[in-house]
Parts: C-alpha cells; structure tokens; sequence
C-alpha cells in the first residue's frame, strides 16, 4: 500500500518534472544497472579510467532515440575516435530544457536544427558488437560534466 501511494506520487511528479522518454522501448528512462561491463550511474567507477562522467539510460540497439525536452542540435561529435569501436563512435551535442548536453551512441537524422520533445532524434547504435553483453544504452552527459541524473 504504502509502496503504491509511493508510486502514484511519484509518477506524478514526473509528469510535470522528469523528460519524456529518451528512447523508444523505455518509457521510464530506465537506467542501466550493473553488468559485465560496469554500472550506469553517474560516477560509477570505470578502473584504471577514473569515474563514469554521465548517465546511461537502457536503450536496444537500432531503436528510436528521441528528444528528451524542445532541443537544438549542435553538430555531431566523435565519441572515442578508436577504430576498433567505429560501430558506435557517434553522438551528437544539444541544448534544450536550459541544459547543454550531450548524447553518445546515437546516429543523429540531423546535426543542425531543431527537435520538438518526444520528437527523433536518430537511431541507437549497435552497442552489442561493441560490447557484448552490455546493457545497451545511450550516455547522457552535460557540457560542465555535472550529474544529469535529476533531469531524467
Ligand atoms: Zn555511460
């Protein structure tokens, strides 16, 4: 009981407070939790890498990612620049929601313009050939590297 009243609250808070979802097949912007490749909470630690410096919110390989607030895009961007991970080398850099962020794995439709909320973005990449048995997923990160985990 005491758990539903929880629940009932909260999903109304996130109505008015949290994004839409970031990807299609995630409607709650799930995040990605601990697998055979780390865990996807802002500062999880990434030995001998330091620590995890955005958000990963689970999405399937080839699904729809989708804006997040009313954004504009601000070019492509080179996630790695290795040869050996060319599969999932690119994301794209926004703004919206007074947030500079930016989105890694992700084949954005576009690199200029503007995106309406809940309205694609482009397409996940195909994580799985990267990293298999990773929980597939796109890395949210803000421009000043802060936690984004409130916003989403
Ligand atoms: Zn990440």
């Amino acid at each position: 009981m005491l758990f539903r009243i929880y629940f009932l609250i909260c999903g109304c808070v996130c109505v008015f407070v949290c994004s839409p979802a970031l990807c299609s097949g995630n409607p709650n912007n799930s995040q990605r939790t601990r697998d055979r490749h780390g865990a996807g909470n802002y500062g999880a630690s990434r030995v001998p890498h330091g620590t995890h410096q955005g958000l990963d919110i689970r999405c399937s390989d080839g699904a729809e990612v989708l804006a997040p607030f009313d954004v504009t895009l601000h070019g492509k961007l080179i996630v790695y620049n290795n040869p050996d991970k060319a599969a999932i080398d690119e994301g794209i850099n926004l703004r919206g929601g007074g947030l500079c962020f930016k989105l890694f794995y992700v084949r954005a439709d576009k690199s200029t313009g503007s995106v309406r909320k809940g309205e694609r973005i482009g397409t996940m990449l195909p994580m799985q050939s990267v990293y298999p048995g990773i929980t597939s997923h796109v890395h949210v990160q803000m421009c000043d590297r802060s936690d984004p985990t409130p916003y989403f």
